[in-house]
């Protein structure tokens, strides 16, 4: 699919919104993401993860495995897509692991799925969770890359669209400069 098909995808679920946004770290933005908004979509969630069951259609997945909650959704559906089982890993205190009797067996092919990777913590957990079961890592799909290319996992990696993290410091940001109103996401109200 193409990069445009993509960001109209998002941007007619209202995931991407651009503007003027004040973020939760106090930043200020020219857009606004949020994944869920556009997984609430089963038609889209199934166009994004046709992309990655693609990707990995001959790596001879045999089952896939997400963190949650974000993942949970795309996993599901990039595993239905490939005719495979889908699990997921929970936090249980801090530890990411697998309850409700999931596991991997040793030499299982393991895909690990994510919505969103920015730092790329979570989906290194699962990893770790797959290798010390003796699972292989078959690879990572994701849906966005926001970690600009920093998030690396040694391995088969894929997502459908990298998007760039643009923030300003509420002194230095342009936007605010240009006297365009302040939103805080979710309120829709000006700042
Ligand atoms: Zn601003």
């Amino acid at each position: 699919m193409e990069k445009q098909k993509i960001l109209d995808i998002f941007m007619k679920s209202e995931a991407l919104l651009e503007g003027h946004f004040l973020l939760t770290s106090g930043l200020h933005s020219p857009q606004y993401f949020q994944c869920a908004k556009v997984l609430q979509y089963p038609r889209y969630t199934e166009q994004l993860c046709c992309v990655i069951a693609d990707h990995f259609k001959d790596s001879n997945i045999h089952t896939v495995i997400s963190p949650a909650i974000g993942g949970i959704v795309v996993g599901q559906e990039v595993a239905r897509l490939l005719g495979v089982r889908s699990i997921f890993a929970e936090r249980e205190n801090t530890q990411m692991s697998l309850r409700r009797g999931f596991d991997v067996k040793p030499g299982e092919n393991v895909l690990v799925v994510e919505d969103v990777v920015t730092t790329g913590g979570s989906v290194k957990e699962v990893i770790e969770l797959v290798k010390s079961a003796g699972s292989s890592l078959a690879g990572v799909g994701f849906i966005v890359d926001r970690s600009s290319g920093k998030a690396k996992f040694g391995s088969d990696q894929f997502s459908v669209l990298q998007m760039e993290v643009v923030v300003y410091q509420p002194d230095q940001c342009p936007l605010c400069k240009q006297g365009l109103p302040l939103v805080k996401p979710g309120s829709r109200k000006a700042v």
